[in-house]
């Protein structure tokens, strides 16, 4: 049983409004929305609500810092430099802003401290580093002439995020960005806009100058289509559901702007039998259950090899039994609330589904408690490969086994998804892991390991799981374009 000392204290909530060219400013319209604790389900803030005035104003403000400020003319090294001394006051700011990822997305103190923050922290200094190692080639091209390339700044970017990993979207955006010499306006997700915003006054802080990252808290059909069709900003950089990604691309034609997208998944999690048992049976519990199934590359689609599936379904309802769900204050909680009333629907709607469609939910499937979005880990056996729990991303604490006999069977089973994102697979048989590992459609493979994020290695989705990669310097060079400068010698 936690006690109530072990318990940290909620944090203050100091940023609540538009940030602006330096400025915190309450909406235009001078509307506010909530924004709630999803384990008690109380008013933590009121946030200005922006909508396309704001954006209007906000875009203003990246423009003129973009076209006439120093930003992107400043030394690289230099730029480099304050985005270092961000780092420092995230570092500084950890627990604090630890916390305030838990009041407003309601994950475990433990998984904010731990993954979170520490990944913000990493990706802006991995960034940092490269502001000044963006570099253009020398072309041998025919003739007397010396030809070169420059990676310039894409310009002003529009950045759209959602509420799962609220903190760590923000760096993942900020980072490439920032280093490229773009200039930014942010809308975070309605559910999550509180660590946005303190980020923002740590960056303001740091000396990045006003007007480079401006931040309008909103809702999606206002403020967010607004950022998509302002003709002022230059690319969109979106992560979010694919319904959402296909009207941003649709808006976005009419200005050519520039498009990368992180989306959905429905990620096939391979164990075969040769596999170390204690080691995918952890693997394959941390992949669905992490951040309450929250996760866009969630190992949802379980895939195990017969002869061991009764033993790993038994491994994986003893580590249900055992997951501890409470208070996402508590250090020993492992999971926490969904994030509203609405995810917390669908996710229940999907196991009556499940249920419907003839597979056996063998753990969990009700809600938990009777006060917050808390869900049961979730467990469906004898699952076949057209139902709706093992077809649709449920974003939720659900998984779905399915058994497979055949590789060559599996490998197109594993790819018979519209998405894309993520797979993994379990194997001691290290020829065969690769084998798969480059036969999956995915974005990224992991092998023996999952959710293995780093800084530097590019992430993204093949087919409808998203366009373009963020992280490493793939997900830099998205915020560049290329100049060729030709220049005749004679
Ligand atoms: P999720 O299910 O994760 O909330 P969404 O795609 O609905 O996925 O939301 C992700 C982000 O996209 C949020 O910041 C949301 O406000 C924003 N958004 C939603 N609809 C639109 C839209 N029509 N145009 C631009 N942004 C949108």
């Amino acid at each position: 049983m936690a006690t109530v000392t072990k318990i940290m204290a909620r944090p203050q909530v100091h940023q609540t409004e538009c940030f602006i060219g330096g400025q915190w400013l309450p909406a235009a319209s001078g509307k506010t929305f909530e924004t709630i604790h999803p384990a008690t389900e109380e008013v933590i803030a009121q946030v200005a609500e922006g909508d396309a005035e704001d954006v209007d104003q906000a875009v203003a403000a990246a423009r003129a810092q973009f076209d006439h400020g120093e930003w992107s003319r400043m030394d690289a090294r230099d730029r480099g430099r304050l985005m270092q001394k961000l780092a420092d006051l995230l570092e500084d700011e950890a627990d604090a802003l630890a916390a305030l990822e838990t009041l407003d997305n309601g994950k475990p103190i433990r998984d904010a401290k731990a993954a979170d923050i520490p990944l913000v922290i990493d990706c802006i200094r991995y960034y940092a580093g490269w502001a000044d190692k963006i570099q253009g080639q020398t072309i041998p091209v025919r003739g007397d002439y010396f030809c070169y390339t420059r990676r310039e700044p894409v310009g002003v970017v529009g950045q759209i995020i959602p509420w799962n990993f609220p903190a760590l979207m923000t760096a993942w955006k900020w980072g490439p960005a920032l280093a490229a010499g773009c200039t930014i306006v942010m809308k975070p997700a309605e559910q999550t806009p509180l660590t946005c915003l303190r980020m923002a006054r740590l960056a303001q802080k740091a000396g990045i100058p006003d007007g480079v990252i401006n931040v309008v808290p909103g809702y999606g059909p206002t403020a967010g289509a607004a950022i998509v069709k302002h003709p002022g900003v230059d690319k969109v950089a979106f992560t979010g559901e694919l319904a959402t990604a296909q009207i941003i691309q649709r808006e976005a034609a009419a200005t050519m702007k520039r498009l990368t997208f992180e989306l959905g998944g429905k990620s096939p999690n391979i164990v075969f039998a040769d596999a170390d048992l204690d080691a995918a049976a952890a693997g394959a519990h941390f992949a669905i259950y992490f951040n309450q199934g929250q996760c866009c590359c969630a190992g949802s689609r379980l895939f195990v090899e017969d002869t061991i599936h009764d033993e790993l379904v038994d491994r994986l309802q003893q580590q249900n039994r055992k997951l501890r769900l409470g208070d996402p204050f508590d250090p020993e909680t492992e999971q926490g609330p969904q994030i509203d009333q609405a995810q917390f629907d669908k996710i229940l709607k999907y196991v009556e589904y499940g249920k419907q469609d003839g597979a056996r939910c063998v753990s969990g499937g009700v809600r938990h408690g009777d006060t917050g979005y808390y869900i049961e880990p979730t467990l469906f056996t004898e699952v076949t490969d057209d139902m709706r729990i093992a077809r649709d991303e449920i974003f939720g604490p659900v998984l779905s086994v399915l058994k497979f006999s055949d590789v060559d069977e599996l490998a197109r089973r594993a790819n018979d998804t519209n998405f894309g994102l993520a797979a993994a697979v379990w194997t001691r048989d290290i020829g065969k892991a690769h084998r798969l590992a480059h036969r999956l459609r995915a974005g990224t493979v992991w092998v023996n390991c999952y959710d293995v994020f780093d800084a530097g290695a590019p992430f993204g989705g093949f087919k409808q799981s998203g366009l373009g990669r963020e992280l490493g310097e793939a997900g830099l060079a998205a915020y560049t374009e290329s100049k060729t400068v030709t220049v005749a010698m004679g």
